[in-house]
C-alpha cells in the first residue's frame, strides 16, 4: 500500500533526494525489490507554450518513469506526474500541451543505462544539413534510443561495442564504415543489412537493369481515340462542373483551421501535436546543456 506523505516527511526525502525538492512528494510505496516515490510538478497554472496563455484545465495526465536512484542500497523508482492543460486562446492552434518538467530534475538524473542489447540498429545522420555527421543507436527490440556517438567512424562504433558487449545481430546501413566497426567490436555478431538499404538495393538494381535493356523495349502501342460523347471537353480547359465542386470544397474548410495542427476539418491532429511538443520539449533541454540521449528519455 502507497504510503501518503505528510509534509514533514517528504521535506525529510528532499534531504535524501535534493533532485527532487522543485517537486511535490506524494507517495512513497515500497514494491518489494525497492521503493517507488511517486512526485508531482504542483504548479497551478502553466502557460501554453505556443501562444503563452496560462491554463489551469487539465485535460488528462500520465506517468512518467525517471531514471532510478538509490538509498541504502535499495533501487529507488521516481514516478512523475505529468499533465495535460487545455490552452483556451481562441487564436492558438495548440488545443492541448503538456506541462514541462523542471530542467533541474532532468539534469540531475543520470543518463539511462543502456542495459543488454541484443539487435542493434545503427545508423548516421548531419548534424548539419551536409556536414558533420553523427551516429546514432536504436535497441531494435524496444525501438529505443540507445546512445549517440559523435560520428560515423569505424574506431568509434568498434569502441562503443566492446565498451556494450552482447550484441547477437548488429543492422546497418550498406557504408564500409560500420561493417568493419561491427567486425572489429563485435566479430561474433551476425550484421544485416537494414530493410531500408535492401529496398533501396533493389530499386536501383532494377533502375540499372531497365536502362541496360531500354534498346528491347518496344513503344507501347498508341491508344484509341475515345468515343465522340455528348459532352466533350477539349484538354486544358476546365470543366464548370469541376471548378464549381472544387470551389465549394474550398469554401467549406475554413483557410486558418486547416493548418499543421488540424486536418481539413478542422479536427485536432492529436499525433502532430505530441510529436512537435516533444520535439520543442527535446529541444530545450539540448539548449540547455541536457544530454540528447537523457532528454528523449524523458519525453519517449
Ligand atoms: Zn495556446
Amino acid at each position: 500500500m502507497p504510503l501518503e506523505l505528510s509534509d514533514d516527511q517528504a521535506r525529510l526525502l528532499t534531504v535524501l533526494f535534493p533532485q527532487l525538492n522543485c517537486l511535490r512528494l506524494e507517495q512513497i510505496e515500497d514494491v518489494g525489490s525497492g521503493l517507488r516515490i511517486l512526485v508531482r510538478t504542483g504548479t497551478e497554472l502553466v502557460a501554453c507554450h505556443r501562444c503563452g496563455t496560462a491554463s489551469s484545465r487539465v485535460h488528462d495526465r500520465y506517468w512518467r518513469r525517471l531514471d532510478d536512484l538509490a538509498c541504502g542500497g535499495r533501487p529507488v523508482e521516481i514516478q512523475l506526474e505529468v499533465r495535460r492543460f487545455r490552452c483556451d486562446a481562441p487564436c492558438c492552434p495548440v488545443a492541448t500541451f503538456a506541462e514541462q518538467v523542471p530542467l533541474r530534475l532532468v539534469r540531475a538524473l543520470p543518463d539511462p543505462p543502456v542495459g543488454q542489447i541484443l539487435v542493434l540498429g545503427v545508423d548516421d545522420f548531419a548534424k548539419r544539413k551536409g556536414h558533420a555527421y553523427a551516429s546514432l543507436l536504436v535497441d531494435m527490440d524496444t525501438h529505443r534510443l540507445v546512445d549517440l556517438l559523435p560520428d560515423r567512424e569505424a574506431d568509434t562504433f568498434a569502441h562503443w561495442l566492446r565498451a556494450h558487449p552482447g550484441a547477437q545481430v548488429v543492422c546497418r546501413d550498406r557504408a564500409g564504415a560500420f561493417a568493419a566497426g561491427a567486425r572489429q567490436g563485435a566479430p561474433e555478431a551476425i550484421q544485416v543489412a537494414d530493410r531500408f538499404y535492401l529496398w533501396q538495393s533493389l530499386g536501383e538494381a532494377v533502375e540499372k537493369t531497365v536502362i541496360a535493356h531500354r534498346a528491347d523495349l518496344h513503344d507501347p502501342a498508341p491508344e484509341p481515340d475515345p468515343l465522340p460523347g455528348p459532352v466533350h471537353q477539349e484538354q486544358g480547359e476546365p470543366d464548370p462542373s469541376c471548378a464549381q465542386a472544387t470551389d465549394q470544397t474550398t469554401e467549406d474548410v475554413p483557410k486558418e483551421m486547416s493548418d499543421g495542427f488540424r486536418d481539413i476539418l478542422g479536427r485536432e491532429r492529436r499525433l502532430v501535436i505530441r510529436h512537435t511538443e516533444r520535439y520543442e520539449a527535446v529541444q530545450a533541454l539540448q539548449a540547455e546543456g541536457c544530454s540528447l540521449a537523457r532528454a528523449m528519455a524523458l519525453h519517449n
